[in-house]
């Protein structure tokens, strides 16, 4: 997934920057660049001369032209003098940041080109390849051994804080550009309206815009274009400025003179008390304030990322969010918790929070809030990652993340609406009336948690997550955070194995609530769990109170509404969940009192614990402010001329293949162009996606309809998506649990472009130029890759096209001749996966023999892994065997 603008070709304008020193700027495009420009660049200063204070004219000059941001700062005494010395940072410096200093990952980018010109690049030298680095802040790439070269040149990452003090006095309270040369470049020249033109290769060093790393603007790179007073204009910060934090509202506080020293050899020394008279508030020295410019219009945005959620997902958006926003608004939550920062930013008005992770790491930050007791809180929107998610679906944000442009949710997370949602305080004391006979080795007497926001649950599921955490603990390298949910749904297909310790649940417990005593009732319906809901949503995405309206008994779901819902589930609504059934409705209530008379597994917002016997009261404890997203046109019309909203819209629906959209989903116009058009449907202007989708379905099913008429006779596939067709440099695909959020006149302009993960590509087309060759007919034959390198190895897809096909003397062939049996399509998919999908049971047990263990927990992007699927499918047979063969904790189990 290049979707965050890792590789070279992901596009937005996540281009990789390219540039040059001054001197191969003059030198190399003689001609190019005439007198005014060449003179702007030398001012512009990669060398920027230290002014001497005497020179006030000099000062005067560079302040006008707005290049004083980008001289040095004057020298702290006592600093280290070699620059050399300090580490190459990946993260934000809160100590001791060096001004304009850049954030450093790691990158795969191909080509030899370094930003510091020719010469400068110590690696040229070099007769061998020498890893590259990519600042996220401000997308330039060099060699690592050239990182420190960048002092010649003297070009600094945009500025995320000013310097405060008495020399700063005249520092502009505005924001100034960061212009940054770049080799590729999307959209358009924002002076002449064409596009930037991209050579073919991508080793071609000619540059083509010059854009800001803050507002995103980019020009050519041509004196015509791209005029000296750009450099002196104010920066708009672009589009979503009402989110970015401004580097003047950062102020970095200056040290007391006498603990300079000692600071500097002591670790986060910037945070031990100080009785200075300098201290801010709490009499706390801290390196860094925040001076915040309150404006009505602004929601300035704290973005919180769990870097271990999702695989890597966490890890790679931080990337995008530090290129979209402020550096110093983004925070990696494996650096600390988000304490320090919401006290940082406790001051700023109408401050929002995105939490990027799963439903603990929004109920970590939810906690966090309560203990610094914030007025008013700041509301909490989410980005999801991994898997389940159930708190993020209520609040629309959906179950996890797919390819979403970072841009995208930015503006959701700006637009979305303000909700409240309930928060339960839980509090569990031994039960006296409980006999020492009654105590059990493994059981505890503290809850795990003693806040919930989604549910508080005992018996079977608690049971599932238990177990899983207790395997994890003994085996953390078999256990990814998506294995509970694949335990949960395996465990419902083999309820046999797993009915033991939950299966006279009613016997042990006891429920009082609101006054009310439900034991008899449980006692009747003798469930394997009985779950308290604090949410509509329950192990990832289901609805187990499902929609009363019809019966007057109870009132639908609310997350706000002060109540909770008590439900039971036996096994066969358990397994009915899954199908979009509901549990057995016990109650609505606003306090609970549970008793319990012996030690019972109880999970706490997917937390679990055996608890000893006890007495459990739940009760509200209050509300917290969250973030929902909205149904809302976008602030921005497509088109400045925008008419009203037709009554009825005419709309043509083509479809696009995996293979096309993997391969092309960078360049629209050719997208479109291998697109199969599908037939055409009248809606209503205003639809949402929902509708649409209705729509789109009947297309098949009318037999003179438009359907027929299609070029193409492959049935649509189950599992289509809507695409984004609207943002400037990508399609994106809108997760399906979010068509009832989008307007259909939102993500297309002339045609509705749909994806079809199982229609064959434009290789099925020859009429098509092909990205990549068509599936080559047999195992030996050389397949050309494609130019960019970056297509999947032949072999792999010939093993997947082999599992597809059910063909299991083909898949033996191909992984007798060195194939890979780990091998992944473009959606993650494994061999098993498709193994499981086709029902070979064959070619199951074939792959489980044969392919590393890690093949078990392999988990595709929609979140499925092979066991989810196959229990989803009630394929039994290949249960059995996925469970066996890696499962061990449900060999454990049986015994
Ligand atoms: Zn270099
Ligand atoms: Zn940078
Ligand atoms: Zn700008
Ligand atoms: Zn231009």
């Amino acid at each position: 997934m290049s979707a965050l603008g890792a590789g070279h070709s992901a596009g937005g304008s996540c281009n990789e920057a390219s540039a040059l020193g001054p001197v191969e700027a003059l030198g190399t495009e003689e001609g190019e660049r005439p007198g005014a420009l060449r003179q702007m660049w030398r001012y512009r200063s990669w060398d920027v001369p230290q002014i001497p204070p005497e020179a006030p004219q000099t000062q005067k000059a560079i302040t006008k032209s707005g290049l004083q941001h980008l001289a040095p700062p004057p020298p702290t005494p006592g600093a280290p003098c070699s620059e050399s010395e300090r580490q190459i940072r990946s993260t934000v410096d809160w100590s001791s940041a060096t001004y304009g200093e850049h954030i450093w990952f790691e990158t795969n980018v191909s080509g030899d080109f370094c930003y510091v010109g020719e010469q400068y690049c110590v690696a040229r030298m070099l007769q061998k390849s020498v890893s590259r680095r990519k600042c996220a802040a401000c997308k330039i790439v060099v060699h690592t051994p050239c990182i420190e070269q960048l002092e010649k040149i003297n070009f600094r990452c945009k500025p995320s804080f000013r310097e405060s003090g008495s020399r700063n006095v005249r520092e502009p309270t505005f924001v100034r550009h960061h212009w940054v040369h770049r080799r590729r470049q999307d959209g358009k020249c924002r002076h002449c309206g064409k596009g930037f033109q991209q050579k073919f290769t991508f080793h071609s060093k000619e540059i083509v815009a010059i854009s800001c790393s803050w507002c995103k603007q980019a020009y050519h790179s041509k004196v015509s274009c791209f005029m000296l007073q750009q450099i002196e204009e104010p920066c708009s910060l672009g589009v979503h400025a009402a989110v970015v934090i401004p580097p003047t509202w950062i102020l970095r506080a200056r040290r007391p003179q006498n603990t300079l020293k000692a600071s500097k050899k002591k670790k986060r020394a910037s945070f031990k008390r100080k009785s200075s008279k300098k201290g801010p508030e709490e009499g706390r020295w801290r390196p860094f304030i925040i001076r915040p410019t309150p404006s009505p219009l602004m929601k300035p945005l704290l973005v919180f990322v769990n870097p271990k959620s999702g695989g890597n997902q966490g890890a790679k958006i931080i990337q995008s969010f530090l290129w979209y926003l402020n550096p110093r608004q983004v925070f990696d939550l494996s650096q600390g918790g988000p304490k320090e920062a919401l006290e940082m930013y406790r001051k700023v008005h109408n401050l929002r929070i995105l939490a990027c992770g799963g439903d603990g790491t929004v109920g970590w930050i939810l906690s966090t809030l309560d203990q610094l007791r914030l007025k008013p809180p700041p509301p909490v929107a989410i980005l999801p990652l991994g898997t389940g998610n159930d708190l993020a679906r209520t609040l629309n944000w959906g179950g996890g993340y797919t390819d979403e442009p970072v841009s995208k949710i930015l503006s959701h997370v700006e637009e979305g609406n303000v909700v409240q949602l309930d928060r339960w305080d839980l509090h569990a004391e031994p039960n006296p009336e409980a006999g020492p006979e009654d105590r059990d080795e493994g059981a505890t007497d503290r809850l795990p948690l003693d806040v919930f926001n989604n549910y508080f649950s005992l018996g079977f599921d608690a049971h599932v997550t238990l177990e899983f955490h207790e395997s994890r603990e003994a085996n953390p390298e078999k256990f990814n955070s998506r294995f509970r949910n694949k335990m949960f749904y395996a465990g419902t297909a083999f309820s046999d194995f797993l009915m033991g310790s939950s299966k006279d649940l009613a016997k042990h417990i006891r429920v009082v609530c609101d006054g009310t005593d439900l034991t008899p009732k449980i006692q009747d319906l003798k469930p394997q769990c009985v779950v308290f809901l604090n949410i509509p949503r329950y192990c990832a995405g289901t609805m187990p109170w499902g929609h009363p309206g019809e019966h007057h008994d109870f009132e639908p779901q609310r997350h706000d509404d002060g109540y909770l819902e008590v439900i039971g589930f036996t096994m066969t609504s358990l397994a009915a969940l899954q199908v979009g059934g509901h549990g057995e409705r016990l109650t609505q209530c606003r306090e609970v009192v549970l008793t319990t008379s012996k030690a019972i597994p109880v999970q706490v917002d997917g937390e679990p614990c055996k608890l000893a016997a006890s007495r459990i009261r739940i009760a509200l404890r209050n509300q917290a402010t969250m973030v929902q997203k909205a149904k809302r046109r976008s602030a921005t019309p497509l088109h400045s001329d925008q008419q009203p909203v037709p009554e009825q819209l005419r709309i043509q629906v083509s479809r696009v293949s995996m293979h096309d959209y993997e391969a092309l989903h960078y360049d629209k116009q050719q997208l479109k162009e291998a697109s199969v058009p599908l037939g055409t449907v009248v809606v209503p202007g205003d639809s949402d996606l929902e509708l649409c989708r209705a729509h789109i379905e009947r297309l098949q099913q009318e037999p003179d309809g438009a359907g027929a008429k299609s070029p193409t006779c492959q049935k649509l596939s189950p599992k289509w998506c809507f695409l984004d067709a609207t943002t400037a440099s990508r399609f994106y695909r809108i997760d399906r649990a979010q068509e009832h959020l989008n307007y259909v006149t939102e993500i297309a302009q002339d045609e509705i472009y749909i994806l079809d993960p199982e229609l064959l590509g434009a290789s099925a087309r020859p009429d098509l130029p092909t990205p990549t060759s068509p599936l080559p007919t047999s195992p030996c034959s050389p397949t050309p890759r494609s130019l960019q390198g970056d297509a999947a190895p032949p072999q792999g897809e010939e093993l997947i096209e082999a599992a597809k096909r059910n063909d299991f003397c083909k898949l033996q062939e191909l992984h007798r001749a060195g194939g890979d049996l780990m091998h992944r399509d473009e959606q993650s998919r494994t061999l098993l996966h498709h193994a499981v999908s086709t029902g070979s049971k064959d070619v199951v047990r074939y792959l489980l023999d044969h392919a590393p263990p890690e093949i078990l927990d392999a988990v595709e992007e929609n979140g499925e892994t092979c066991l989810h699927q196959a229990a989803a499918l009630g394929q039994r047979t290949i249960c059995h065997y996925i469970v066996e063969a890696g499962a061990s904790l449900m060999k454990t189990d049986q015994q």
